[in-house]
């Protein structure tokens, strides 16, 4: 479903380039649960914004689903993003002037789902998550958790094929932690979709049935886990 052939990524710092992703070539199956692990400076982000369409390498070749991420063109991207994706990154991206049910709504909105059947699958995501009373509260009025936890039921609503997921449960406590991850993997389940999560959690690292250690902008161990 997502294949990466010798994916380069520079960035050029001032005087100085640097070589964010290093001839990276990686397969990825329908369904896995990835998770990406490394000291930080070593290329997850990266390679989680090139995997999403958000950035494009500077060499190689990347596509989803038979689609080129490399030449497709903005709305092709856009397409994709809105369709297949959900994504939780570490700074949520949520609207301020939207309340909780209407940020969660948000990617059914831009899919044209009327809004009463947008509405009523976001309180079903917040039910999960455990924020049916937070439902109507402005962003500036929750907890860093209760942000998170909304930005993970944004990136579901929708039913992506691909959830992509920067550190998911970064913020939270032990409990809220293993909600969430239940809830990822549940949704995954049920849809097939594919989970790729970058992580520091021995914990959520232990849940993925492959790990995929990064080093200076390379894979340097790549495995099957046990379950
Ligand atoms: P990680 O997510 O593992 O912490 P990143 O993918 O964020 O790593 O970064 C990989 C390398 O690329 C680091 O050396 C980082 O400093 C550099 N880098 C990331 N983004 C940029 C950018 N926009 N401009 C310049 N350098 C960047």
């Amino acid at each position: 479903m997502i294949s990466l052939q010798d994916v380069n990524r520079y960035y050029e710092a001032g005087e100085r380039s640097v070589h964010a992703l290093d001839h990276v070539s990686l397969d990825i199956a329908r369904h896995e649960f990835v998770a990406v692990v490394g000291p930080s400076g070593c290329g997850k982000s990266t390679l989680m914004h090139l995997i999403a369409g958000l950035d494009r390498p500077t060499g190689g070749e990347i596509t989803v689903d038979g689609l080129s991420l490399t030449t497709a063109d903005d709305a092709a991207l856009t397409h994709f993003r809105r369709r297949q994706l959900g994504l939780v990154f570490q700074f949520f991206n949520l609207l301020p002037t939207m309340n909780v049910r209407e940020n969660v709504s948000l990617p059914l909105l831009l899919q044209g789902v009327p809004i009463a059947d947008a509405f009523a699958r976001a309180d079903e995501l917040l039910r999960l998550v455990g924020l049916t009373n937070r439902a109507t509260h402005f962003v500036h009025q929750l907890s860093g958790g209760e942000q998170q936890r909304t930005a993970i039921a944004r990136a579901l609503v929708h039913r992506p094929s691909l959830l992509i997921a920067d550190e998911p449960t970064g913020n939270l406590d032990t409990a809220s932690a293993a909600r969430v991850l239940t809830l990822l993997r549940q949704i995954a389940d049920e849809q097939l979709a594919t989970l790729i999560l970058v992580t520091h959690s021995a914990e959520v690292a232990a849940a993925a049935s492959r790990l995929i250690e990064m080093r200076d902008g390379r894979i340097v161990s790549d495995r099957m886990v046990a379950l």
